[in-house]
């Protein structure tokens, strides 16, 4: 259970010395409490209080690192059942599978199809991790592979045997990338653990119930290991979609710390056809995979994936922005038009787009609405002429056309007079209401 600000302030040096940016212990003890404070910022407390509060204020789901560098994937860290009471934390990785008795053209096909990536709202959108099974029983099969892997990729890696021996042929290959081991059971749990510490991995453990579950984590946690993810063994829809949210309740809801680590599900081996290989795994980004194992990729069903991904783990209280600026699109020069619009990213996404599809080479001015739309901009008083014009003078869009002609949206024509008396020397036009307009509209311009 987390501890109050009083329990806390009570483990606190109750020196008052106010290093750690707040004039008291007792209010540092409340925003710690309240999470709006590090433990770390306090240099006196002791180490054993330092050990209880870590405990307390450790988060019911163990976030997990998987690999290393910019594109290390962090689970877990979740700390509500539902987006609407706060917002999801660490997005589910997805893995594409391979294994070592494959032909080398299909390795190479689906290393390829693993760096399929989309741009979406200014986010690169990609998968993070690859699979690497070892179906061949062959130690040096998959040393080999694995090397292939990492030489050609630099994903985080998930390396998949039942035997130690064959984890340990492999992490020859990649133990600098920190992969996942998958997976220890109740008969490897020993070694798995000495590996796992040994080279300081992440290791998933696999079980054939919830109940062996908690007891193999408790038996991992014990012998030292941190980092766990599990797989509860279901292989059916339902049972696994049970297991993940009985998961997650039985660590937020009742605290119950065997269960506290995010999970690994494998649609790959839930079917056969890969369109329903593709809704399972999109139930499991809803409800609560940490990393989502699939057969193969392709694009048709990995982008709505992402995008899915993507719209579930955006925090619902703060929008989506894009940087205010000057955005050039399709090479614009001192005749081209300029065009205005606010920082939302999907507002910016959509207008973008639709001036690429006309093909006239315009500027876009991005301007900073804390990532509001247009309308909900401007009712808010963000997007009106006596804080429009500054923008535009700022930006120095001014020096970049000869024209001085300003597109507004259409949604904003009621600021056009105003801003024509803001902005000396420009013409304040007023654009369409509709993105899907701005073509048609375009193709009018004269400079
Ligand atoms: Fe108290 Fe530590 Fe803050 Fe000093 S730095 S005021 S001892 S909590």
């Amino acid at each position: 259970m987390p501890l109050t600000g009083i329990e806390i302030f009570k483990l606190l040096p109750k020196t008052n010395c106010g290093e750690c940016g707040v004039p008291t212990c007792l209010a540092f003890a409340m925003n710690l409490a309240a999470g709006k404070a590090e433990l770390s910022a306090c240099p006196y407390v002791s180490e054993e209080a330092r050990a209880k509060l870590e405990e307390a204020s450790a988060p019911p789901i163990t976030p997990v690192t998987i690999g290393v560098g910019d594109r290390a994937l962090k689970i877990g860290g979740e700390t509500v059942m539902f987006r609407h009471e706060k917002r999801f934390e660490n997005p589910p990785g997805f893995a594409i599978l391979i294994t070592d008795i494959m032909e080398e053209s299909e390795v190479d096909a689906r290393l390829e199809r693993f760096k399929l990536q989309y741009e979406r709202v200014g986010l690169t959108l990609r998968p993070e991790l690859v699979a690497v099974k070892n179906d061949s029983g062959d130690a040096t099969k998959f040393e080999t592979i694995v090397s292939k892997v990492k030489q050609n990729s630099d994903c985080g890696i998930i390396l998949m045997s039942s035997s130690p021996d064959i984890l340990a042929a492999g992490l020859k290959a990649c133990a600098d990338q920190k992969p996942l081991l998958y997976a220890a059971t109740e008969d490897n749990l020993d070694r798995m653990a000495e590996l796992a510490k040994g080279n300081s991995c992440p290791v998933a453990v696999k079980a054939s119930s919830l109940e062996e579950l908690a007891q193999l984590t408790a038996r991992l946690t014990e012998a030292g290991v941190k980092d766990i993810v599990l797989d509860s063994g279901s292989r059916t829809l339902r049972r696994t979609f049970e297991d993940q949210i009985f998961i997650r309740s039985a660590a937020l809801v009742k605290k119950f710390r065997p269960l506290g680590f995010p999970t690994i599900v494998f649609p790959c081996e839930m079917t056969d056809d890969p369109m329903k290989e593709a809704v399972i795994a999109s139930v499991f980004v809803a409800k609560y995979g940490g990393i989502i194992v699939l057969s193969d990729f392709k694009g048709e069903s990995l982008f709505p994936l992402l995008v899915e991904r993507l719209n579930i783990y955006t925090d619902p209280q703060r929008p989506l922005a894009t940087t205010e600026g000057i955005y050039e699109i399709g090479g614009p020069d001192e005749n081209s038009p300029v065009l205005l619009t606010t920082n939302f990213s999907l507002t910016y996404f959509l207008i973008s787009g639709e001036i690429e599809t006309s093909r006239i080479p315009s500027y876009l001015l991005v301007m900073d609405t804390e990532g509001l739309s247009v309308m909900t901009a401007w009712a808010a008083g963000k997007f009106v002429a006596d804080a429009i014009a500054p923008f535009v003078k700022k930006c120095g869009i001014g020096d970049k056309v000869k024209h001085h002609k300003l597109v507004i949206p259409g949604y904003a024509a009621v600021e056009s007079g105003g801003l024509e008396e803001e902005l000396s020397g420009w013409e304040v036009l007023v654009g369409p209401r509709e993105g899907a307009h701005i073509p048609a509209y375009l193709k009018t311009w004269k400079p």
